[in-house]
């Protein structure tokens, strides 16, 4: 049986007074929870504060991005051991914003994949096509693509302990999810395309669901058999909200 994983990505949002009473939020409506793993990636200048926030819970904690070298002369760079250093172990790759914004292509992010794995820390592994593409009828390919990227670089094996997103471009921050039919179609088309490989790799993969997840459609979502969990931008702000996201997945 896979356990899901909610994570909550804050994109560039937040403050150290808000980071403070967020976590406060987290902890006192999560205490008991273990059915389902739960994480939070902050921006990376809260990491260590946070960190020291959560001493003490369950809460894992996440980074929403990584660079590819370890050392050097790259300014402005994170390295992975850098997070592993401060306690993250799960890390957001291959989000959109950054394959649109920073123009990371697919090698670059398998790239990405592979220091984290050789870290011994957990890739997230964000996919998910455009609306065009969508509408276009591209979904499957395009999610195909992305996922052979990082096997082509690294083999099926990557995979892993690994965590995939697919997160449909069209549904980030609009406020119109997938629907479950619609999401459930498309991870079971992702879990079949890594089964091709290693059908054990793809039994284990945790594919979670992202774009407009909230408090009202997460349950409706995590009934479907491919469904493990969420990846959750606006929504992981609030804490009633991204706890009620979490006990959903329970
Ligand atoms: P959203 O973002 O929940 O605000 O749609 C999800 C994400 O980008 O990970």
């Amino acid at each position: 049986m896979r356990k899901p994983l909610v994570m909550g990505n804050w994109k560039l949002n937040g403050s150290k007074d808000m980071a403070k009473s967020l976590v406060a939020g987290l902890r006192s409506e999560l205490s008991n929870n273990t059915a389902c793993n739960v994480a939070i990636a902050p921006p990376v200048v809260y990491l260590d504060f946070v960190k020291h926030q959560l001493d003490g819970s369950n809460i894992i904690l996440g980074a929403q991005d990584v660079g590819v070298n370890l050392s050097g002369a790259y300014t402005g760079e994170v390295s992975v051991e850098m997070l592993k250093d401060i306690g993250v172990t799960h890390v957001i790759i291959g989000h959109s914003e950054r394959r649109t914004y920073h123009k990371e292509s697919d090698e670059f992010i398998a790239k990405k994949f592979g220091v984290i794995k050789e870290a011994g820390l957990v890739p997230v592994l964000c996919i998910g096509e455009t609306e065009a593409e969508n509408e276009a009828g591209q979904t499957q390919a395009v999610c195909a693509r992305q996922i052979d990227a990082v096997i082509k670089a690294l083999g099926v094996q990557a995979f892993n302990g690994a965590v995939i997103a697919y997160e449909p471009v069209w549904a980030i921050g609009t406020g119109k999810s997938a629907t479950p039919a619609q999401a459930q179609a498309v991870h079971k088309f992702i879990r079949d395309h890594i089964a091709k490989q290693d059908a054990k790799v793809a039994q284990q993969v945790i594919i979670q669901y992202g774009g407009s997840v909230n408090d009202k459609n997460a349950a409706e979502l995590f009934t479907q058999p491919d469904i493990d969990g969420a990846l959750v931008g606006g929504a992981s702000l609030k804490a009633d909200a991204f706890a009620t996201i979490v006990k959903a997945a329970e």
